[in-house]
């Protein structure tokens, strides 16, 4: 883990300005600067975990207490009709800053942008097989 601040951690810490929309002792949330749609925002820890399973069960629970009340606040204000939470972890996911953030992605009517994918065949064998490591190895 790289000892320098995330950019992230000079934006709560207010070295870095920010379009700030909440903030707690554990959590913080503001305007992304390269919207991917009117109203995209930004909600992060204090905590300068790079990826959500670094993150303690403290912040972890903050997070998540706090998530669908700014969810609720920027539908309501933007007039969305739909939106997205998009959490990246590791570049090969698309995650560029290298603290835990989760984009709110609002969709409306006219939104032509979607994240869908391309699905697979689940083989029974190897879910049953999977889902029973996945679970065993559960901390
Ligand atoms: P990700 O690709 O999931 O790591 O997303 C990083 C996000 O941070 C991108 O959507 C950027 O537009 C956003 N971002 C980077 N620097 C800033 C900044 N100074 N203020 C607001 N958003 C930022």
């Amino acid at each position: 883990m790289s000892e320098e601040k995330s950019i992230f951690t000079r934006i709560i810490e207010g070295e870095i300005p920010s379009f700030k929309i909440f903030e707690n002792e554990y959590v913080y949330s503001f305007l992304d600067i390269n919207p991917a749609s009117p109203g995209h925002v930004l909600v992060i820890p204090k905590e300068p975990a790079p990826y959500l399973h670094d993150l303690s069960p403290e912040s972890s629970s903050e997070l998540g207490k706090v998530l669908p009340r700014i969810c609720k606040s920027v539908i309501e204000i933007t007039g969305a009709t739909s939106y997205n939470i998009i959490q990246n972890n590791g570049s090969e996911a698309g995650q560029t800053v290298f603290h835990v953030h989760f984009h709110i992605i609002p969709k409306y009517p006219e939104t032509t942008h979607s994240f869908t994918w391309k699905t697979m065949k689940l083989d029974n064998k190897v879910a049953l097989e999977l889902a029973q490591k996945i679970s065993d190895n559960i901390e």
